[in-house]
Formats: C-alpha cells, sequence, structure tokens
C-alpha cells in the first residue's frame, strides 16, 4: 500500500481504527473521519508514529460534512485510492417499539452514509481515471445481519442488508472504470458497539453458542481482509460480501 491515499470512515473506535491501524503499517496514508471528535484526535495521536494519519470531524450520514471530507482529503493527499464505509451504529428495540426517528436514524448512517461517501468518492475516482489515473477501490463494512435477521434489531439489519446490495449496484455502475467495491461482513468483533449488546453473560454465552470458532472476532481480523480487497491481490473481485463471522451459518 506504499503511497497510497485511505479515507476510513468511522476509524476512531473499533474496527474502523483497526483499519487505519492496518493501512498506516502497510504504508498507506490514512485520514480518519469520525463524528467523534475528541476519540478521533486521540486515535490520530496514537497511530501518528506508524505514518502520515489526520483527522476530520464529519457525520457521514450529512450531505455537507462528507463534500467536506472529500475536500479535505484531496486538499491533504492530493489523491484518495481507497475509501472504507465504516461508520456505524445501532438501535435495539422490538418490532412493535420501534420509533421512526430511530429507523430513520440508523439507516441514515448505516446506509445513506455509505451512499453519500461511496459516491461523492467515485466521482473523484472515475475523473481520475478518465485522467489516465490508476482505478482506485471501495469497501464496505455489511455484516453478517446483512443476511441473518435479528429480531431486535430491526433498522440495523434491514441497513446491512441495503449495505450488500449497494455494494453489488456501485460494483456494477463502476467496473466500467476498473474501480472495485467490496463489502466484508463480520460477526461479532469485540468493539465498544458489540460490548453495548453483550452486557451480560447470557449474551456472551449466545454469541459463542452459535459461533463455531467459539470465540468474539478481533478487529485486526477484519482489518486483514480489508487490506486484502484492498490490495492487488484480489484485483478480479468485485461486488462480493466476504463473510468473517467465525463460522456461523445463515
Ligand atoms: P464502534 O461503535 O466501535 O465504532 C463505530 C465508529 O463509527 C465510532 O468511532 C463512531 O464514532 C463512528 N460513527 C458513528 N456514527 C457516525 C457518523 N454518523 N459519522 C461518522 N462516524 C460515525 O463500532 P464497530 O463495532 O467498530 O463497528 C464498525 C462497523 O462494523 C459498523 O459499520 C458496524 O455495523 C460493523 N460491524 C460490527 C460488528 C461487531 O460485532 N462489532 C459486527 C458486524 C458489523
Amino acid at each position: 500500500m506504499d503511497g497510497k491515499n485511505a479515507i476510513v470512515t468511522g476509524g476512531a473506535h473499533g474496527i474502523g481504527y483497526a483499519i487505519a491501524k492496518r493501512f498506516l503499517s502497510d504504508g498507506a496514508r490514512v485520514l480518519i473521519a469520525d463524528i467523534d471528535e475528541k476519540a478521533g484526535e486521540a486515535a490520530c495521536d496514537e497511530l501518528s508514529d506508524l505514518g502520515e494519519v489526520r483527522f476530520i470531524a464529519a457525520n457521514v450520514a450529512e450531505r455537507l460534512d462528507v463534500r467536506n471530507l472529500v475536500a479535505n482529503a484531496l486538499d491533504a493527499f492530493g489523491d484518495i485510492d481507497i475509501l472504507v464505509n465504516n461508520a456505524g451504529i445501532s438501535h435495539k428495540a422490538d418490532f412493535l417499539e420501534l420509533k421512526e426517528s430511530d429507523f430513520d436514524r440508523v439507516l441514515g448512517v448505516n446506509l445513506k452514509g455509505v451512499f453519500l461517501c461511496g459516491q461523492s468518492v467515485a466521482r473523484h475516482m472515475v475523473e481520475k481515471v478518465e485522467n489516465g489515473g490508476d482505478p482506485g477501490c471501495i469497501i464496505n463494512i455489511s455484516s453478517i445481519n446483512a443476511v441473518v435477521a435479528l429480531n431486535d434489531q430491526i433498522p440495523y439489519t434491514v441497513s446491512k442488508g441495503g449495505v450488500a446490495q449497494l455494494t453489488r449496484v456501485m460494483a456494477l455502475a463502476l467496473a466500467p472504470y476498473g474501480i472495485r467495491v467490496n463489502a466484508v461482513g463480520p460477526g461479532s468483533i469485540m468493539t465498544d458497539m458489540l460490548k453495548s449488546v453483550v452486557n451480560d453473560r447470557d449474551a456472551r454465552g449466545k454469541i459463542l453458542s452459535r459461533t463455531p470458532l467459539g470465540r468474539i472476532g478481533d478487529p485486526a481480523e477484519i482489518a486483514g481482509i480489508v487490506a486484502f480487497l484492498a490490495s492487488r491481490d484480489a484485483s478480479y473481485m468485485t461486488g462480493q460480501t466476504v463473510y468473517a463471522d467465525g463460522g456461523r451459518l445463515p
């Protein structure tokens, strides 16, 4: 990844942080975009020994923030080779109790955010290809819940199913330019998001019982797959979602 420029949304914590760390270790420059300004600045400080890393505060669900984010990346690096749409949120509620505002909020970040960032960065990548430059690639972070429904995580499950299809249509639209779009669908990975759901022994036991490998995953194990999808080794792959879920079957 030497000399490559990457944007990682939601890179202040969890899986996004691990992806930023992996990219920096592999020689890329990284712009972390996150709504959590304090954690984003702290992540930048922690990772700065590994390479060139910057932070911008941005809400991926807001068009103007996304426009500003892309302009900032181009100012800082002059180019964008890799976009990782990782920012995501969840909301626990039963179907009959679920509020419209919570449905909209989760879909706004998890699905519309992928569309807004993907379209904005893709426009730059297409222009680059038309001017003789190398095509870039986009990696969306989906979830095993794109294919396994959870009855108390309705907007989350719906949004991740949407990300799988959005990955396919983006891949079709951008294939003529050589721009690849793939997704990773993690199972249970130990991050703040999971800790908010697995807050007792029963919940942890339930996850382990449905995970054949018998353990919760580490964010670095998702970052490794993202690094592969961003590499030349994945040059003939596009439109795919790779599930990394400890062997859980739908
Ligand atoms: P996390 O909560 O640890 O990190 C999410 C990051 O996204 C945070 O830094 C947060 O500040 C940021 N963020 C939230 N809303 C944002 C917004 N509107 N704009 C910009 N940034 C925003 O969660 P995580 O577990 O690291 O999740 C990362 C991705 O992986 C998400 O898309 C999530 O759905 C997906 N995922 C996680 C798991 C898991 O078990 N942890 C499983 C499957 C998929």
